[in-house]
């Protein structure tokens, strides 16, 4: 049992100056700044905007070189390049995946992330080494994240003889989601690729699919997942990361793919790459699209750059969107944020309301807006109603 918490003269989203009070970890009253609450111990917010925790919605804690030193990037373009680039990588690495993987997550707990969708990999060279490792982290900092784990098949699943056995096993052993990749691009094969996926998400599975095929290849896979997700009832639960091909189609075969994800609930997660066709983020949400938003890679055999901060990730997305009003850069944080909570089923006690969990961050600025633009330190990061971070270290 936590004491009642009282954050004092909180700043709230709407503008409104407030107290709330956290009790058994949760938001027990939002209430306006110096309402009485004598048995609560208090954190005085000093006029601080608090806003719900950030939700992290796609990363690799098992890829981070965080704890490594610094690795220079090595060269290769295509995703089957980068692939054995990493394998070669990971060879030489004498930091193990538990201790690169901690460091990142305390990063992004220190940055206000208090739940997180992890891909780890799995293949037929390091088998369930990396679930293994990530399975104990999760029992290590339950306390301050929450994460789900996707099984995730870096090196194909068909190209890649007993991969589909070992997702099994890792489906079996606490890992939640069904991951895929590039279901014609790595392994050649849409249909026989999606059989392996649907067939270990069954019709009470959840689905990440990283899809990085272009044009109108891409497409024909994207509304091939969602046929798949509708015949099984998997509405809701399937989503499909990057999906660059959206930023590059005609008129008309966007619109029909688009309605394809709609109808099946298949969420769309962006990273906002910089180099890549992405998905047009509000045409997507007013064609129905669910979209949400995660860093992906941060420092490591895919990428050098990266912090763990969504905020962060939310500025980037508005800078590749041209995301500019305050009502444009509230959407950019909504992809952080709620939409993210709601794409991986976690919104029931999510927000900053009455009755969720008191998952809250706390940062100087005016508002959501300046909030996004400038990602200032995090002040106080809350994860169950206990202080987990203060001024961007874990406490
Ligand atoms: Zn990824």
């Amino acid at each position: 049992v936590v004491a009642p918490l009282l954050l004092a003269d909180a700043l709230l989203p709407t503008g409104e100056q407030a107290d709330v009070l956290v009790v058994d970890g949760r938001i027990a009253r939002i209430a306006p700044a110096g309402a009485d609450s004598s048995d609560a111990s208090v954190e005085q917010l000093d006029g601080a905007l608090l806003l719900p925790a950030l939700v992290e919605g796609h990363m690799h804690l098992d890829k981070t070189l965080f704890g490594a030193g610094w690795i220079p990037h090595r060269e290769g373009g295509t995703v089957p390049e980068r692939i054995e680039a990493e394998k070669a990588l990971r060879r030489e690495l004498t930091v193990s995946v538990s201790e690169r993987a901690r460091q990142l997550a305390e990063r992004a707990i220190g940055f206000g992330t208090t739940r997180m969708r992890c891909h780890v990999d799995v293949d037929n060279e390091i088998g369930l080494a990396g679930v293994e490792a990530l399975l104990e982290l999760r029992e290590t900092l339950r306390d301050r994240l929450d994460i789900q784990l996707v099984a995730f098949p870096q090196s194909g699943i068909l190209s890649s003889p007993g991969t589909a056995e070992l997702m099994e096993a890792a489906l079996g052993s606490g890992v939640e989601i069904v991951g895929g990749l590039d279901p014609a691009g790595i392994d050649g094969d849409v249909a026989a690729h999606l059989d392996v996926v649907f067939d270990l998400a069954g019709r009470r599975g959840a689905v990440d699919i990283h899809l990085h095929d272009h044009g109108e290849l891409g497409a024909f896979e994207l509304r091939e997942i969602a046929r798949r997700a509708r015949a099984l009832g998997l509405e809701g639960r399937v989503t499909v990361s990057h999906a660059y091909a959206l930023g590059e189609l005609s008129e008309g075969v966007f619109a029909e793919t688009a309605s394809a994800l709609a109808e099946a609930g298949v969420a769309i997660m962006t990273t906002a790459p910089g180099a890549s066709a992405m998905p047009p983020v509000k045409r997507l949400i007013e064609e129905g699209v669910h979209v949400f938003t995660g860093n992906d890679n941060v420092r490591d055999a895919w990428s050098p750059l990266g912090t763990g901060d969504m905020l962060e990730r939310a500025a980037i997305v508005a800078y590749r969107q041209a995301l500019a009003t305050d009502q444009d850069l509230e959407l950019a944080f909504s992809l952080a944020t709620e939409r993210a909570a709601a794409a991986l089923g976690i919104d029931s006690d999510y927000g900053l309301r009455e009755g969720a969990a008191a998952d809250l961050v706390a940062v100087r600025a005016s508002g959501i807006p300046e909030a996004v633009a400038a990602h200032p330190v995090r002040e106080l990061v809350l994860k169950g109603g206990r202080p987990v971070a203060k001024d961007g270290r874990l406490v």
